[in-house]
């Protein structure tokens, strides 16, 4: 496999509802899909999911596209790629940006399973025929929140993650937990929290939650190490894990007892099936997170998540949970709860050209 020509397409597509998080509120997402050439007119593509501000991480879509254009795109094309696992070698000496890594590589992964004819799922090696649906809900007043809670089990879902922060936490879940005793539920934080609130988290122990997302700083799992011995409910590192280094010291140290493996935060495909079968050798469940994706990104996360391992619902909804219309065809779907991997080649979606070009505000070929 020959890369002859990538495009990057910047889009920018307005969500549904706005969606808050315990930093900030995202009301329209700006994305990057990647499209790989050969040849032969086949393509791949790929999504660079980083935000325009670096609440998450330190990427932003700018140093995406930099980190695309000027260094990884001239490291890839032209060269003999047998196989997309040698991708995460050949931008191994690049440090960090792994949003950018995922973007490139995930689109050579689709580029080669659609050459060979089978689907990404069965490239990475995925067993799982359909997947559990999850979902979040965003941060905001408490009965904007139980109202969409309500909707999305209506709709299906049966997994339900909520955004915490201190001033946000125990009235929520409380509120949650008196109309929905039973309901499969966790929370995430992105690192609202400090050691010094170790007692409001220990309260947070009542609610039954399936686990507690990133409660600490994205750059400590000392710490999440420390919390994890005082806590009943397993802590889930989000974060804090941007590589497979990472997610290997971290569970070397038992800061956490699930790992959230999104491709985009830990440098692409390749290393999500490390982590992946890391965890598995060690009994470590995963789930595979969201980042408010288009399709595309969607679609990698689908294929992914049929890795054996992947047994706790996802961040992975619907696309018309965030969207009006999608840029892939068909559009994602929930039904009963579950989502359907797909069987084609590649990452199984068709691209809707017509809309991506209506949500295109930049393309550059190179
Ligand atoms: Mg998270």
């Amino acid at each position: 496999m020959i890369i002859e020509s990538v495009t990057l397409h910047q889009i920018k597509m307005n969500l549904k509802t706005p969606f808050g998080n315990s930093l900030e509120t995202v009301s329209d997402r700006d994305l990057i899909i990647v499209e790989v050439n050969d040849a032969e007119g086949n393509s791949g593509f790929g999504e660079g999911v980083a935000f325009t501000t670096p609440w998450y991480t330190e990427e932003t879509l700018q140093t995406s596209w930099h980190m695309l254009r000027d260094i990884m795109i001239p490291l890839v094309k032209k060269r003999f790629i047998a196989h997309p696992s040698e991708v995460n070698g050949m931008l191994s000496e690049i440090r960090r940006n792994p949003m950018a890594k995922y973007a490139i590589e995930g689109a050579i992964w689709d580029l080669y399973a659609k050459k060979e004819g089978i689907s990404l799922s069965k490239a990475l090696g995925g067993t799982i025929k359909k997947i559990k649906a999850g979902v979040a809900v965003g941060a905001s007043d408490q009965e904007t929140m139980l109202e969409e809670i309500s909707n999305r089990i209506l709709e299906g879902y049966e997994r339900i993650k909520v955004k915490i922060k201190p001033s946000q936490d125990v009235s929520i879940l409380k509120a949650i937990r008196e109309r929905y005793p039973n309901l499969s539920l966790m929370a995430d934080a992105n690192s609202a929290y400090t050691l010094r609130d170790i007692d409001q988290l220990k309260a947070l122990d009542g609610f039954n939650l399936l686990m507690i997302e990133q409660p600490l700083a994205a750059d400590d799992i000392v710490d999440h190490a420390k919390l994890q011995r005082e806590l009943k409910t397993p802590i889930c590192l989000d974060e804090s894990i941007a590589s497979f280094d990472d997610a290997r010291r971290a569970l070397d140290l038992n800061s956490c007892q699930v790992i959230n493996i999104k491709p985009g935060r830990v440098g692409g495909l390749t290393a999500s099936k490390m982590i992946h079968d890391l965890c598995d050798e060690r009994g470590v469940p995963v789930w595979c997170g969201g980042m408010l994706e288009s399709g595309i990104g969607r679609a990698h996360n689908i294929a992914l998540s049929s890795l054996s391992n992947f047994v706790i619902p996802g961040d992975i909804s619907a696309s018309t949970r965030y969207w009006e219309r999608d840029i892939i065809h068909p559009e994602v779907i929930v039904e009963e709860g579950y989502i359907n991997v797909p069987e084609g080649n590649g990452i199984g979606y068709e691209l809707n050209r017509k809309e991506l070009s209506r949500v295109t505000v930049v393309k550059e070929v190179y």
